[in-house]
């Protein structure tokens, strides 16, 4: 089965920006021969690399700064058969100095197929210090003709001095109104499913895979059925209910964003489910402040709190301030 990359800027969603940025680099010619793409995962960093590869490897850029799709070096890098794009990712959980011994000597000669040869790391933090070190002077100064494009979601575990000989592009988060459009034109889904999924998405594309999916949306509405029992819930169900759905979640992380994003389409009074009219201006306030508890509650997270006890304390945060206490009688 002949496979196909897509080697184009127009097909990655949002980080216009960078795009930009990088299409002048190819049109100008003045192209790093390292670059550093950092990003948290899923928001388009190898999308990105995959496409300005091909432009550096291309032989007759279109509008002088696009892969022109048709040369020997792009036709061969969408059927997925051109030796001069490098993929290095870590083997077994860190790239080791074996996967990088081979390739040094290699970058001598010229690439086969195309203008350039460019080699791709991908998760780069997880290089072994050995590793690090046997790239350090190849990246300094790579033999013409060669260029790297380290990818990474945490720089500040890459050697400072792996960082300091690269050009570092830092890739935003992609806006709820981008994902948004995305899971309506790519993915066609229906308005209302559309927004909330964007939302919940947390500026990632892989997020928005990931609650696009029938599996997240009935967690959501499982949540959310949650939130809504909570005013009549008796106190010996409470702590049951609440470690059944936590446990549904895969992480808290996924738990206390859910509840922000349920928080926001509180404020913004459109969500269904509870009576309107328990929210009124002066409630405002109290929603204002029980999104600073969960932002807190996600801080302390990092420091290893626990975890059932910091969920606990958001839904009877939830209960106590929305419902009032007397809701536990
Ligand atoms: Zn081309």
């Amino acid at each position: 089965m002949v496979r196909k990359m897509n080697i184009s800027f127009e097909h990655i969603p949002g980080q216009s920006k960078t795009k930009r940025l990088l299409k002048n680099l190819l049109k100008t010619g003045r192209t790093p021969h390292a670059l550093l793409i950092t990003g948290r995962p899923g928001i388009g960093k190898k999308d990105i690399a995959i496409s300005f590869a091909a432009g550096l490897m291309c032989f007759e850029l279109a509008k002088g700064s696009e892969p022109c799709g048709k040369c020997t070096s792009c036709k061969r890098l969408i059927s997925e058969k051109n030796t001069d794009l490098v993929f290095i990712v870590p083997d077994g959980g860190t790239i080791k100095i074996d996967q990088l011994r081979g390739l040094i000597p290699e970058l001598k000669f010229k690439p086969d197929f195309s203008k350039s040869r460019v080699i791709i790391l991908e998760d780069a933090e997880k290089m072994s210090e050995q590793a690090a070190n046997a790239l350090l002077k190849t990246l300094e100064e790579p033999p013409p003709g060669n260029v790297f494009i380290l990818l990474s979601s945490d720089k500040n575990r890459l050697l400072p001095t792996i960082v300091s000989r690269c050009c570092h592009i830092k890739l935003e988060p992609l806006t709820a109104k981008e994902l948004e459009n995305i899971a309506l034109e790519r993915k066609q889904l229906e308005a209302e499913k559309a927004r909330l999924c964007s939302m919940l998405a947390n500026g990632s594309l892989n997020g928005l895979d990931e609650w696009a999916g029938e599996e997240n949306i009935a967690l959501w509405n499982r949540f959310s059925n949650w939130t809504v029992e909570l005013k009549n819930m008796p106190m010996w169900k409470f702590f049951n209910d609440t470690k059944n759905m936590i446990d549904d979640f895969d992480s808290m992380a996924k738990f206390t964003y859910a509840v922000k994003v349920w928080l926001m389409l509180l404020i913004r009074k459109q969500i269904g489910g509870m009576d309107k009219g328990d929210i009124t201006e002066t409630e405002l306030n109290t929603l204002l402040n029980l999104f600073e508890c969960v932002e807190e509650s996600e801080q302390n997270l990092q420091f290893n709190v626990n975890k059932m006890l910091t969920a606990e304390e958001i839904g009877l945060s939830i209960k106590e301030s929305l419902y009032g206490k007397d809701s536990w009688s």
